[in-house]
């Protein structure tokens, strides 16, 4: 039985109220986190305040820095145990739960070198005028972050804010708690003062609801669903609050007659099962001129045959989704794809010893899928490949901006002046040009155009997000 993390000491939920964690490798229930709402919501808030404006708030940014890079090596001393219990709740095989710790620690070791380095401006003005311009913090900064890379969303979010200077308020979705809980106790040990990080956890329409509407906070960073982004973004409006959203996407593989075929084709497979295609920037959708389009797509289902799910342990390509709505999501587009009479090209295979209890889908490429499909344009967030072919360079810039989402891109040729073209006329956040990179990449910023959000988070561009500036102008004759 886990509890949170609030003003640096462990609560139970007032009212004693529980939720189940349930291991999507078997559908068992192995542990409960607190169902907080809005009344640990309000503790958290003022904890984070409390500290916002005592000690955090006045520790010089090298003090700040060092102690985040000291989180950092604390994540990385303790990435096996923090790797087992993300692989636990996530499903997620092991090797790949290793790496998001590291990215984890990545976090906090590149943020907190960045915390004295981000510095005020002098601007020219009026005679016997000096202006400077300050860069503050933002104050209470409010965090809900999704399931599907718990403890990198945690670095990707919480690290740039404390960073700038704010104290923070977390809430992990209620799926996948427990890296943060484990987290909170590691970054504390690490000299984390109290109330600087406060973890509710809680459903998101009780906890998550509370915290984005609450009116202590200063600024929303919200991860997720484009539903619940919607409503963030309500409550946010209503407090006149900032808040950065990355939300869903539907992101191409933009795949010319001239591709480097070795080269990508295991990365191509690689990002759409990576995560059991839960990945906001899964390359969900395979563009590829139609004058390859037989030969290239045969390729990708040769790979894709040899795609392997099962338990963490099992370690292998990828895990199950994360809970039964999400299996019934994803099976619900591939029974409806077939139904359609769109060809299946090929299957990844479920291992014969995985529980039968667990939540697993089989990964499958579809091909050729119709522009109109609800395949071509919707995010399945699950192991599934749509392949499309196109004409000409124009007809694949059209077919790639054609979705609501521009969150990542990738393009593949050999001819230099196509890749910058391409790359220039594809509205996403950002553009891998042979290459991909879900997920990873701390120093890269990040974020969506269209219905994939707005703000930017991950390099340094992030620290701007989270932070505000003063502008002092002073006569002096
Ligand atoms: P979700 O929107 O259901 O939940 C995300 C978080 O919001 C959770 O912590 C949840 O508890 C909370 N929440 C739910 N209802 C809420 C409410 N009414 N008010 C406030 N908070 C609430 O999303 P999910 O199912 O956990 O994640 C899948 C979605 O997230 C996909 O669409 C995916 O593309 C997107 N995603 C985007 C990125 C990105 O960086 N762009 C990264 C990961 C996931």
């Amino acid at each position: 039985m886990k509890q949170m993390f609030i003003g640096g000491r462990w609560l139970a939920a007032q009212d004693g109220r529980t939720i189940a964690v349930v291991s999507p490798s078997d559908g068992e229930a192995f542990d409960h986190i607190p169902r907080g709402g809005a009344h640990e919501v309000d503790q958290a808030v003022a904890a984070a305040r409390e500290a916002q404006h005592g000690a955090w708030g006045r520790l010089p940014a090298t003090e700040r820095g060092r102690i985040l890079v000291k989180i950092g090596e604390a994540v990385l001393a303790n990435q096996e145990e923090l790797a087992q219990i993300e692989a636990r709740d996530t499903g997620k095989p092991i090797t790949t739960a290793r790496n998001d710790i590291k990215v984890l620690a990545r976090y906090f070791e590149f943020y907190g070198s960045a915390a004295d380095k981000v510095h005020g401006e002098t601007i020219p003005f009026l005679a016997g005028h000096q202006v400077s311009l300050l860069r503050e913090p933002l104050g209470v900064t409010a965090h809900i972050i999704p399931w599907n890379y718990p403890a990198q969303m945690l670095g990707r979010t919480v690290a740039p804010a404390l960073a700038m200077g704010n104290a923070t308020v977390l809430k992990p979705a209620e799926d996948t708690s427990l890296s943060a809980l484990r987290f909170a106790e590691i970054a504390t040990a690490a000299g984390l003062p109290a109330g600087v990080l406060n973890i509710v956890t809680g459903l998101g329409e009780e906890a998550g609801a509370a915290l984005a509407a609450h009116p202590g906070i200063d600024f929303i960073s919200f991860t997720g669903s484009n539903e619940v982004g919607t409503l963030v973004q309500q409550a946010a409006a209503k407090n006149a609050v900032k808040c950065v959203l990355e939300l869903g996407g539907k992101s191409p593989q933009i795949v010319f007659e001239d591709v480097d075929v070795e080269r990508a084709v295991p990365i191509i497979v690689r990002a759409i099962v990576q995560n059991a295609g839960q990945t906001c920037t899964a390359g969900s959708r395979l563009l590829v001129q139609r004058s390859i389009f037989d030969t290239f797509v045969a390729r990708v289902a040769q790979a894709f045959a040899q795609v392997r799910v099962g338990t963490p342990a099992m370690d292998f390509d990828c895990g199950p989704v994360m809970n039964p709505a999400q299996l019934a999501r994803v099976q619900r587009y591939i029974d409806q794809a077939r139904a359609a009479g769109i060809a299946v090209l090929a299957e990844g295979k479920v291992a014969a010893d995985a529980p039968k209890t667990g939540f697993y889908v089989k990964p499958t490429l579809f091909g050729p899928v119709p522009r109109d499909a609800a395949l071509a344009r919707e995010e399945v967030f699950g192991p599934v490949l749509a392949a499309m072919p196109f004409d000409d360079e124009a007809d694949a810039i059209a077919l790639a901006n054609g979705t609501d989402y521009g969150l990542l891109a990738a393009v593949w040729t050999e001819n230099a002046g196509r890749l910058q073209r391409v790359a220039k006329a594809v509205r996403a956040g950002q553009v891998f040009m042979n290459c991909y990179g879900a997920g990873g990449g701390v120093e890269l910023p990040f974020g969506g155009t269209k219905r994939s959000g707005h703000g930017r988070e991950k390099g340094l561009l992030a620290l701007e997000e989270v932070s505000t500036t003063k502008t002092l102008v002073h006569f002096h004759g």
